[in-house]
């Protein structure tokens, strides 16, 4: 597959931004805040979630014992399993079913019994499987009529349009848009206009191809192996129709549907509709081990059953004709399995709140943040699995890697992890001589050739960052002259009305060397103490990342004084790079070699019982979370347990009695409009910032935007900078008003300097003793 040009990229931006963006950004971010009003409100949530992913686990470990276990207790039901290979597979044994349910029931006409003579139809219920491998197109092909009978997707039929988003296929269109669509193609006698008069409408068409069609297909969210039993979850009630009215039934279903036993459905049914659509529970959750024997029903005439005696009696069990046949999918998925990488991706159960949850879907939704099936955060790791590589490298780079989905996800899916390994495969499967020479001196990496340049470039942004420092002020004029800016944007990608960062020519480190180093630190810090602070037997290696050491220096000089004024002496050593930088660009080698460096420079400090205070929350959340993955168990448990944010220590210093006279206060109502940095949440780590605040005097308001928009190198690259702003300006409308912005996150404070055009500063450069900027 031919990938899109950076160009062709950002046009498709647009065009998403404009014409499905708001309309998307609409219903996701309702989802999204039904869903986290309803996780806030179950009590037991975590050991749900952890009990799911466990079922899970299991199940996947188990897949190959389960897929017998499922074949037994379908076929004592009198049903059929049919394991197929791939799409192809799926599509020509389904075609089979149909054409011999349709021949049978052309016979049964012809002998005046029951049945028509009409092309063979099948209803639908919503199924992103038999989107997976084109199943309408499939059937199509063979002659055979298909109508999707969910709302969304039938909407998605009619208009000859393909899903946005895995639960709300039709997220993209709004109540006026499917009127307009509607009135065109029915021409009804008085338009329609309200969702209530669309919705009626559907509903009694649907209902009159229900009961006409000759199979029923339905999806399953989650199948029993044990009893055979398909669990069907909706809100919609069109899957119970269309399983039970037609005479057949077919459910597809990908091979990780399985789970052991009816009570591992427990804790699905409950997170389900939860973490999709924010509901308690979902309208209809209904669990059918076919084939079933009792009647169905005239929809017109509840009261005469259809397959009954005709005297409103069920068919006894073994009476009826009806017929089941379990399709369980591959496609990909033992591969999966075998892939430790990737195996987690078959865990998910389909909720959608990852992309919810994700400020970048908000905005452009599925077509843009999605492959040739899937979308959202986790369509990376389905569309590597089940459609190849070159699916998932359309639209992985959308993925920030701010973990806002992390906690959404009911099954505990490393998703940003599963994003960042597809990145580096794809980085690998570049043209190693293409544009290497490039970058080459300023990539010190561990990584194979062929990667996109302005990755590599942002990637190894420490080197560049020393660099630039070493030479400033030139480099800054250097770097903002129009040619070089056309080079940079032409070469590297990076968008020219992006103001680039101003590299300070003194660092951090060497500011805190120039002032004295270690023992001016601790001579300050006693004369602190002295001076009416608490006794507080600590030290603290402050961690210099690049940011704070070659661009915003002053946040780090706020976090110095601010630790000496509370008695607490610092050390400012020059250390390596943390591998976030690298880790955002998918160069897990690089990373990996970074982390192992600064666990080696850190370990002597640990060992002393030193603690580690960070300041960019990206840095801290790779120490907290990537290393798990990069570094010994033991020595990630080490880091873990020493290492911690600036604010999140002051809280910490604050509770066990230092004084917060020691720091700029505020009168106690003070506001401030206060961003937390996306991986900071996730790590639960805005509340210490907020009540730091709140004890030094002022009155902190939190944003409720999922990201900034900046997320690091992404809102410079050109073909995603205007997306960058779009989610920006979501966040820039709820802090303008505020006479004070803080920010944690470097890039956080970035975006809203551009977007807001005055300064926001780190939380700490409010807090530090004498602070000027605000
Ligand atoms: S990865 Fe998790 S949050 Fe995303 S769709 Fe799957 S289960 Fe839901």
């Amino acid at each position: 597959m031919a990938q899109r040009t950076r160009s062709e990229r950002a046009e498709r931006i647009r065009h998403l931004l404009e014409t499905e963006g708001p309309a998307i950004h609409a219903q996701a971010s309702a989802s999204n805040d039904r869903r986290k009003e309803t996780y806030g409100g179950t009590d037991d949530l975590e050991a749900l979630r952890t009990d799911a992913r466990a079922i899970k686990e299991d199940a996947i470990e188990r897949l190959p014992e389960l897929i017998e276990t499922v074949r037994a207790a379908v076929e004592a039901n009198g049903g059929t399993v049919y394991v197929a290979d791939d799409a192809a597979d799926a599509n020509a044994y389904v075609a089979d079913v149909v054409r011999n349910e349709a021949d049978a029931a052309d016979t049964a006409d012809a002998s005046g019994t029951t049945g028509d003579a009409d092309a063979p139809s099948v209803v639908k219920s919503k199924s992103m499987t038999t989107e997976e491998i084109d199943l309408n197109e499939g059937l199509e092909a063979a002659g055979i009529d298909v109508t999707e009978t969910d709302l969304g997707e039938w909407v998605l039929q009619v208009a000859d349009d393909t899903p946005s988003h895995i639960v709300g296929p039709a997220m993209h269109l709004d109540r006026g848009q499917i009127a307009d669509l509607f009135n065109e193609r029915f021409d009804p006698d008085e338009p329609f206009d309200t969702a209530e008069e669309l919705t009626r409408f559907a509903r009694d068409h649907l209902g009159e191809i229900i009961t006409e069609a000759d199979v029923g297909i339905t999806g399953a969210n989650f199948v029993v192996a044990e009893s055979g039993t398909i669990t069907l979850i909706t809100n919609e009630g069109n899957a119970r129709k269309c399983a039970v009215t037609p005479d057949t039934h077919v459910a597809i279903a990908g091979v990780e549907k399985l789970i052991p036993t009816l009570s591992d459905l427990e804790p699905f049914v409950d997170l389900i509709a939860k973490s999709a659509t924010g509901q308690p529970i979902s309208q209809y959750v209904t669990m059918l081990s076919p084939p079933t024997d009792s009647p169905t029903l005239d929809f017109e005439s509840p009261d005469e059953p259809i397959t009954g005696d005709g005297n409103g009696a069920a068919d006894g069990p073994g009476n009826s004709d009806r017929d089941f046949h379990l399709v369980l999918l591959d496609n990909g998925r033992t591969d999966m399995r075998e892939d430790d990488q990737l195996r987690e991706t078959l865990y998910c159960i389909r909720c959608g709140a990852c992309s919810n949850s994700c400020a970048n879907f908000q905005s452009v939704g599925g077509h843009g943040f999605g492959g040739e099936t899937y979308s959202g955060g986790i369509a990376t790791g389905w569309e590597a699995g089940v459609h190849g590589q070159d699916s998932a490298a359309e639209f992985n780079d959308l993925c920030t890697g701010c973990t806002r989905c992390v906690d959404a996800c009911p099954v505990k899916i490393d998703i940003p992890w599963i994003n960042t390994v597809v990145r580096d495969r794809i980085n690998r499967s570049g043209d190693a001589e293409s544009y290497d020479f490039l970058v080459d001196g300023l990539t010190p990496d561990e990584e194979a050739g062929g990667i996109d340049p302005g990755k590599r470039f942002f990637g190894n942004i420490g080197t560049v960052a020393k660099a630039a420092s070493a030479t400033a002020p030139v480099s800054n004029w250097l770097a903002d002259a129009g040619p070089v800016r056309a080079a940079l944007e032409h070469a590297l990608g990076i968008d020219r009305r992006r103001d680039l960062p101003t590299f300070r020519q003194e660092s951090l480190v060497d500011w805190f060397e120039e002032r004295g180093g270690p023992d001016a630190s601790s001579r300050r810090a006693a004369r602190a103490a002295r001076d009416g602070g608490a006794e507080i037997d600590r030290e603290v290696v402050l961690y210099p990342d690049v940011y704070t050491n070659y661009v915003d220096t002053e946040r780090g000089k706020a976090a110095v004084r601010t630790l000496e004024a509370l008695g607490v002496p610092v050390r400012v050593p020059d250390l390596p790079e943390s591998g976030r930088a690298a880790l955002s660009q998918g160069m897990i080698a690089t990373a990996d070699r970074q982390a192992s460096r600064l666990f080696a420079a850190l370990a002597e400090d640990l060992d002393a019982g030193q603690d580690v205070v960070v300041i960019e929350p990206s840095d801290l959340a790779a120490m907290h979370r990537e290393y798990e993955r990069l570094l010994p168990e033991q020595s990630f448990d080490r880091l873990q347990e020493s290492s911690y944010e600036i604010c999140e220590y002051v809280y910490g210093l604050l509770e066990n009695g230092a004084e917060p006279s020691a720091l700029s206060t505020g009168d106690g109502s003070e506001p401030v409009a206060y961003h937390s940095h996306c991986q900071q949440r996730t790590l639960d780590l805005e509340a210490p910032t907020v009540a730091v605040l709140e004890r030094c005097g002022y009155a902190p308001e939190s944003s409720s935007a999922e990201c900034c928009g900046m997320a690091g190198s992404f809102g410079y690259k050109q073909e995603y900078y205007e997306l960058s702003m779009d989610v920006g300006e979501r966040l820039a409308t709820q802090v303008e008003d505020a006479e004070t912005v803080v920010a944690s996150g470097t890039s956080c404070g970035d975006q809203l300097e551009a977007l807001l055009e005055r300064e926001v500063p780190h939380p700490i450069e409010l807090l530090a003793p004498g602070h000027s900027r605000r």
